[in-house]
């Protein structure tokens, strides 16, 4: 029986994954249905992801599941069975497979228990998220759209946003989803007759999020099935005109697929149109920001001429400098006062 708890260095991994040649094929799923026994849930997926040399992060809840996973080309139909056996709610579920990828996403499989598949900090016992809004599919999305009294609404984060989104998309500016639920409502408090699409990268969020629209009066919400990356699978397998521009942020290695040619966004430093997410070098920072390629050069992939200068000294004193410094995830955010920010004015 395999381990729960992989032993071996992330660099090892990582390693061993370059070294790989077969090809990968990196998918996402989700399924809101109850499980029980989201431990056990998790130990036997496990097991058997485990056996098909699977790789990703998963996340199960007792609302269900969602995941992104890397899988090798000659295992995927034995990956396809296994899920699909499962549970009953999993048979057919569907596979949402990476539009531009590389295979090179993910090096080790991590399955976590979390609270909720997606947190929301909803605690009204009176919200029900089965009374969701109506699904569209791309041309259905499309002629939607297109009619003067509908409003599309992005419920992905700002830094998504910023690269890529629908024509016309109406941005909520907040940094988690949770903030984004109230906001969203405020923002169109005064439309609830018309029509309004909401959308996200996998449509994972607007299940729930056009199900807080309803519950909070709006009348006619619709959600883009399977998200943008459904949405960009099925216009181009049917021909229709691709309403989204720019790229399509995802959350793993690649830091995001190309959908259109357009780059819609500025290079946090330079100004200069550039598209491309990047964490900061530095151990110290690790900031999320975009980058253009000459200035990766000049600053070493790194965010700041601090960040650089440290970066560069040797890996003790780095170690150093860090210690007793607050270090969390940081994402560049326009609205807020970030050091990057202030350089750019
Ligand atoms: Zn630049
Ligand atoms: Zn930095």
């Amino acid at each position: 029986m395999p381990v729960l708890h992989n032993r071996i260095s992330n660099e090892e991994l990582k390693k061993r994954m370059l070294e790989e040649t077969e090809k990968r094929i990196t998918v996402s799923f989700y399924k809101y249905f109850h499980i029980n026994s989201p431990e056990t849930f998790r130990d036997e997926l496990y097991k058997q992801f485990y056996t098909l040399n699977v790789f990703g992060r998963i996340y199960i809840a007792n609302e269900g599941i969602n995941a992104q996973a890397s899988v090798p080309e000659s295992n995927f139909d034995a990956f396809r069975d296994a899920l699909y056996a499962m549970a009953p709610e999993l048979n057919g579920v569907r596979l949402n497979i990476a539009v531009d990828d590389d295979g090179r996403s993910f090096w080790v499989l991590r399955a976590k228990v979390r609270p909720k598949i997606v947190a929301d900090g909803i605690d009204d016992p009176e919200f029900d998220s089965s009374k969701m809004g109506t699904h569209l599919k791309a041309a259905e999305f499309n002629d939607l759209a297109a009619q003067p009294d509908t409003i599309v609404v992005d419920m992905r984060n700002h830094y998504e946003y910023e690269v890529g989104h629908f024509e016309n998309a109406l941005e909520v500016p907040s940094d988690t989803f949770r903030d984004q639920l109230p906001m969203a409502v405020d923002m169109l408090a005064d439309k609830k007759d018309q029509n309004i699409i909401m959308y996200c990268t996998g449509g994972i969020r607007c299940e729930k999020a056009s199900a807080y629209l309803l519950h909070n009066g709006f009348k006619n919400v619709f959600q883009l099935e399977g998200g943008i990356i459904e949405y960009t699978r099925k216009a181009k397998a049917e021909g229709l005109p691709l309403k989204f521009i720019g790229k399509n942020f995802v959350f793993d290695d690649r830091l995001g697929e190309r959908i259109t040619d357009d780059i819609i966004s500025n290079c946090h430093i330079c100004g200069k149109p550039s598209d491309t997410h990047t964490n900061c070098a530095n151990n110290g920072c690790h900031l999320l920001f975009i980058q253009c390629e000459e200035c990766a050069k000049e600053y070493d992939g790194c965010c700041s001429a601090e960040c650089r200068d440290e970066n560069r000294l040797p890996e003790e004193e780095q170690r150093a400098r860090r210690a007793g410094r607050e270090n969390g995830t940081m994402i560049f955010n326009k609205s807020k006062d970030h050091p990057l920010r202030k350089r750019i004015r």
